[in-house]
């Protein structure tokens, strides 16, 4: 996708903070962090929404999590814990249509979500 700001992270093309990377999916620091520690966890490959995720690329989501919870291991905040959050279209808050795990920690969060 030419027009996505994370295949073009993904493509080299945008510069980004990354965390982590392997051969299916990349983890960078959030440009706008809303937490100490803030981090997104997406696939290498395009995926507009969670309502377009197939079960061909289901697992992908799998890693994802593994991933987030690696960060947060390897950044210290795994224990005391942490918000994993996928937001979907409008309603949920999207504002970038290539899928992502949010990754936030190193404050308390409130519940329910806004
Ligand atoms: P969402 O609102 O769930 O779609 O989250 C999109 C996230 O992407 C927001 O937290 C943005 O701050 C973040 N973001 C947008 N552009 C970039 C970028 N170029 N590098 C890092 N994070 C970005
Ligand atoms: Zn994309």
């Amino acid at each position: 996708m030419t027009d996505c700001v994370f295949c073009k992270i993904v493509a080299g093309d945008i510069p980004a903070k990354t965390v982590f990377e392997d051969e299916e999916v990349l983890a960078f620091e959030d440009l706008s962090p809303q937490a100490p520690q803030h981090v997104l966890v997406i696939p290498k490959k395009h995926i507009a929404t969670l309502n377009d995720l197939t079960a061909e690329d289901a697992p992908v989501i799998g890693k994802m999590a593994r991933v987030a919870a690696q960060v947060a291991r390897d950044r210290g905040f795994a224990e005391d814990g942490y918000r994993t959050v996928m937001n979907c279209n409008q309603l949920g808050g999207q504002t970038v249509y290539h899928i992502h795990m949010h990754v936030l920690g190193g404050r308390g969060m409130s519940w329910p979500p806004g």
